[in-house]
């Protein structure tokens, strides 16, 4: 018998053709079998989908449908629930469903025929049939009476630990875990997970970091911990560095059940685990769990969701919560909606010398163009001179360049908005990102008429040479002269660089590490007494109303890096210190940063951001397009918006006019961007819905416009 099947490719996100095909099949196949089909000249894979109304007026216009080509056979359907995150994911973030659905899938699955993936799963002996899936990975008797006795032996937890991993169990969650830096946060999900899959015999767990860099150490401890007790291949890791045909295995175990744990980055929320029932979130408020290209969803807000639709817990850690998160977490009071988010609090660090010092340096002090500032130095010379290790944090992080005169602290400030006007570099203007407010660089500082304005922070790359100078003479205690190592985006492009400048710092080879934010997360180096941060005052005054939010977690990510070792610290005889060079040493982030108090830094900038109606009080979009030309790009952002007027939850939001991105030509690229904003996220949600089709149209009218995107819940505007 022949059936019309309705199939999910891979579209084009400007086709137009959002919705599965339709295609004939000799069998009935289950929704969510992969199949392969031909798409023009190719042949794609493809995923079984509903729609069948689609499918019969497809039938109806008397198109000839064409057969699929072949079917996954060995491979289990993907199950209702990974469907509906897909729906989820593709409605929220405005791709289509085939796009997102197709890129969940591991590249190599995608080209793999059916006998190809058959001899490769007989080869991995990884095939599993139909229903007996779950009978195989359950345990054998026999394992089950051994399975005690086995079980792995973690730390004996703290008060604070158990009574964490308690709520954990009791409450439904979702779970903040607001923990300081070392207060034991790994070891909590490590239980946690262990609970879970002692508890559940088929149960799978996905524990989510934000960097690629931070997993193959925890990937080990996860392993030594587990696969003693449930066998080896029960933890898999998933993330972009991996080789094509290892992420096809973890996939496959994931997918099958046989992985009761994966370790994975942000790509890793979309997984297929038919038995997930916890979801980790490390390090919740790293912006790196936002993708930026192609569907640009939020991997710890998809987290959130997916917990949601398939039962699972969630559990999302921090130092320094997201301010979304953290408001999510808020208690519930007389004024305020009832908190979403169980707050859990593990203020203790583990067996640790208490936080550093922070300490200020009022870079107004200092004489003009200073770098480092002298009693800085004299202070990095001590430490080298005891063997101690410092850190150099630059804080250069792409933060759009506010003018400023160093003089009298003008800065250029947008007479319209609470925003400051971006410098760009040009056409030599000042721009507002918000209200795209124009004016002219000044020659001369508008408030003292000094000639020195400039734009707020600087070119850093000769640092590293410039403290070498400065360092000269310096011994460490072996005689030798300091040795000084460079960590960013630019020192380890290469593979394995950064893993080989890590290792350096571990043994001790490295006395002073200059590096950007790369250095400042979840490393634990065991000798670092001194960290230093310089050039923060750009984020301090950022047309990025989260820049703040940013540089407070940078400092105290940085912060806790230092005094790691109980022993070494005892050793220094020195308390470890924070150095923070500044034009603003009484702004409010520092006092807090002195503090060590997050609750307050937070509490602070959600009344801002409350007052201003900043998120997370209200919801924002990016339309951004690419043109040859500005003009091109701004005037099909201007139509697009004029045509906006009448639609369906337009009247609940504001559409900004036009305006340059901050690096606003890439490659020979003009880019723009309208910003909308709404304080419901239902009328965003159903006006982006109906925009859709009017850009499309409106693209092909604007044959100069190369591209347009949306980015829903932008992290940068
Ligand atoms: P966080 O992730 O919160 O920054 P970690 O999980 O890295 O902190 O823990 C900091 C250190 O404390 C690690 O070396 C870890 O092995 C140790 N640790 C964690 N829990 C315990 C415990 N219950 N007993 C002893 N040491 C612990
Ligand atoms: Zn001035
Ligand atoms: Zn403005």
């Amino acid at each position: 018998m022949t059936v019309i099947l309705s199939v999910l490719v891979p579209t084009p996100a400007h086709s137009g053709v959002g919705g599965p095909l339709s295609y004939l099949s000799e069998e009935a196949l289950p929704k969510g079998t992969l199949v392969r089909v031909p798409l023009g000249h190719r042949e794609l894979l493809g995923i079984v989908w509903d729609g069948e109304t689609e499918a019969h007026a497809q039938a109806k216009t008397g198109l000839i449908l064409r057969p699929i080509s072949g079917v996954l056979h060995p491979l289990l359907a993907l199950n209702p629930a990974w469907k509906s995150l897909i729906r989820f994911t593709a409605r929220y973030y405005q791709r289509s469903e085939g796009e997102v659905a197709l890129a969940a899938l591991p590249p190599y699955l995608r080209e793999l025929r059916p006998e190809q993936l058959t001899r490769r799963l007989k080869r991995k002996a990884l095939a599993v049939h139909g229903k007996t899936a779950a009978a195989d990975l359950a345990p054998s008797p026999g394992i089950a009476k051994h399975l005690p006795p086995a079980l792995p032996k973690g730390l004996a937890l703290t008060t604070e630990q158990e009574a964490v991993l308690q709520e954990i169990d009791l409450q439904k969650g979702p779970f903040l875990l607001f923990g300081s830096t070392g207060s034991g946060k790994t070891e909590v999900y490590m239980q946690a997970v262990q609970r879970l899959l002692q508890a559940q015999p088929t149960a799978q767990a996905l524990v989510m970091v934000p960097e690629i860099n931070l997993t193959p150490q925890l990937e080990q401890r996860f392993r030594e911990r587990f696969e003693p007790w449930l066998g080896a291949g029960c933890v898999v890791a998933m993330h972009s560095a991996m080789t094509p045909a290892q992420r096809l295995n973890s996939w496959l175990a994931a997918h099958n059940g046989q992985a009761r744990m994966v370790l994975g980055t942000r790509m890793a929320v979309l997984a297929s685990m038919p038995h997930l029932r916890l979801i980790v979130v490390d390090e919740e408020h790293d912006p790196s769990y936002k993708q930026q290209e192609g569907a640009r969803y939020s991997a710890r807000d998809l987290a959130v969701y997916r917990g949601q639709l398939e039962g699972a817990k969630v559990l999302m850690g921090s130092a320094t919560p997201s301010l979304e998160s953290w408001h999510h977490s808020r208690a519930a009071s007389q004024e305020k909606p009832a908190g979403r988010y169980v707050r859990l609090h593990m203020p203790s660090r583990m067996g640790l010398s208490a936080l550093p010092l922070v300490r200020r340096v009022d870079m107004n002090r200092q004489p003009r163009r200073t770098v480092f500032a002298g009693v800085l130095l004299d202070a990095m010379r001590e430490r080298i001179g005891l063997g101690q290790q410092i850190l150099v944090l630059l804080n250069r992080r792409g933060y759009a360049p506010v003018l400023h005169c160093p003089s009298c602290h003008w800065k250029s400030q947008c007479p319209h908005c609470s925003a400051f006007q971006v410098f760009h570099k040009l056409d030599r203007t000042l721009r507002c990102h918000h209200c795209s407010h124009t004016s002219a660089v000044p020659r001369a500082c508008p408030e003292c008429g000094d000639t020195d304005v400039r734009a707020m922070g600087r070119g850093t790359e000769q640092l590293e040479e410039l403290l070498a100078t400065q360092l000269e003479g310096v011994r460490r205690p072996d005689g030798a002269a300091p040795r000084i190592a460079r960590i960013d985006a630019d020192s380890t492009r290469t593979k394995g660089a950064l893993e080989n400048q890590l290792a350096q710092v571990h043994a001790g080879e490295v006395d002073v590490l200059v590096g950007t934010q790369m250095i400042a997360k979840g490393h634990d180096f065991r000798r670092v007494s001194l960290v230093a941060a310089l050039d923060t005052d750009g984020a301090l005054f950022s047309s990025d109303f989260r820049a703040p939010e940013r540089l407070f977690s940078l400092l105290m990510q940085a912060a806790g890096r230092a005094g790691r070792d109980a022993q070494w610290s005892e050793q220094f005889g020195h308390a470890c210190e924070m150095w923070v060079q500044t034009h603003y040493p009484q702004h409010p982030l520092f006092e807090a940063l002195k503090r060590h108090d997050y609750p307050s830094f937070a509490e602070k900038q959600l009344q801002e951001r409350e007052q201003a109606g900043m998120p997370p009080f209200s919801f924002q979009a990016l339309l951004r397009a690419e043109a040859r030309t500005q003009d091109v790009a701004q005037s099909f952002l201007k139509a697009v918006s004029l045509a906006a007027a009448e639609l369906p939850g337009a009247d609940r939001l504001s559409l900004y006019p036009p305006v340059p991105l901050g690096i606003q030509r890439v490659a020979q690229v003009e880019r723009a961007q309208v910003l909308v904003e709404s304080a419901s996220r239902t009328a965003l949600q159903q006006f982006l819905t109906a925009w859709q089709p009017l850009l499309r149209s409106a693209r092909t009218q604007h044959r100069a416009v190369l591209r347009w995107a949306i980015d829903v819940d932008p992290l940068v505007i």
